[in-house]
């Protein structure tokens, strides 16, 4: 695997699960990592980690719905560190429920949080990636923007639009030397699938080829290496991380 020494990096939703996991294989990987979110409590405990293991990190209160917050937050990152050269929009919500009965709110949070939130960001940081001709830009899609989710719509469509944004902007920015990609999670034990119940845990098992859940380490090692320049050739590409339950 390739390393990513001596490069800026801002992972979003940094604060538990898989973000946290980027950000800490990330500043393994050599990189000096902006870890971002809303909770600052535990922002500190991951920048504290990071520390520990011999890495660079700081954090940055930011809340992804908020286009205020992002163009603050975003301003000051490029103000501590002068650049951000790898950006993994990873922050994500769900708000399950069935589309005949979805409230316009959860929908709008979601798209707002997963979709409009990794766009703005990338907006807000795109000038100075582009002026500096290098950049890798790694969206956390999901299996389920590759396949649809029952009771997801929001959720999906999320994932789904982040797929477009990536193949989209990996078209314009080439040219610059940035690349964009995105992985596609299967089914990874964290926060946000621990309040699945043992039905839906069963049936989401039985749909695992690889016979179980994945970790959020294994889709570090994923961002870590298309954020690494072993992986400079690869742009547009959806990488599923998923154990086979969904083969494309
Ligand atoms: P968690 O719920 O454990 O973590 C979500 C992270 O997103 C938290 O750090 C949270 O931080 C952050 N976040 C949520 N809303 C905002 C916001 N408005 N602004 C800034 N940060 C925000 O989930 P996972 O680690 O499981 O998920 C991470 C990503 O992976 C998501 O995009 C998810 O959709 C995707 N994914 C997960 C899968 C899984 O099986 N777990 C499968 C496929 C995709 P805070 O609350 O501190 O703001």
């Amino acid at each position: 695997m390739g390393t990513s020494q001596g490069r800026i990096a801002l992972v979003t939703g940094a604060s538990q699960g898989i973000g946290r996991a980027c950000a800490l294989e990330l500043a393994a990987a050599g990189a000096t990592v902006a870890v971002a979110a809303r909770n600052e409590a535990k922002l500190a405990e991951a920048v504290a980690e990071i520390e520990a293991a011999g890495g660079q990190a700081a954090a940055f209160a930011l809340d992804v719905a908020s286009e205020e917050s992002i163009k603050a937050g975003a301003k000051a990152i490029l103000e501590r560190f002068g650049k951000v050269e790898i950006l993994v929009n990873n922050a994500g919500i769900t708000r399950d429920g069935l589309a005949m009965a979805m409230k316009r709110a959860d929908w709008d949070d979601v798209l707002g949080t997963n979709l409009t939130g990794a766009f703005l960001l990338t907006q807000a940081l795109l000038r100075p990636m582009l002026k500096n001709r290098w950049g890798r830009i790694i969206n956390i899609s999901s299996v389920v923007g590759r396949t649809g989710q029952a009771g997801q719509v929001n959720y999906a469509a999320s994932k789904a639009g982040l797929i477009g944004l990536t193949q989209s902007l990996a078209r314009e920015v080439a040219s610059r030397g940035i690349t964009v990609n995105a992985v596609a999670p299967g089914y990874i034990e964290t926060a946000m699938t621990a309040v699945l119940d043992e039905k839906q845990r069963t049936a989401m098992m039985a749909a695992i080829p690889l016979g179980r859940a994945g970790t959020d380490q294994e889709i570090a090692q994923s961002v870590a290496f298309l954020a690494s320049d072993a992986a400079a050739y690869i742009t547009g590409h959806v990488l599923d991380v998923n154990g086979g339950m969904f083969i494309g």
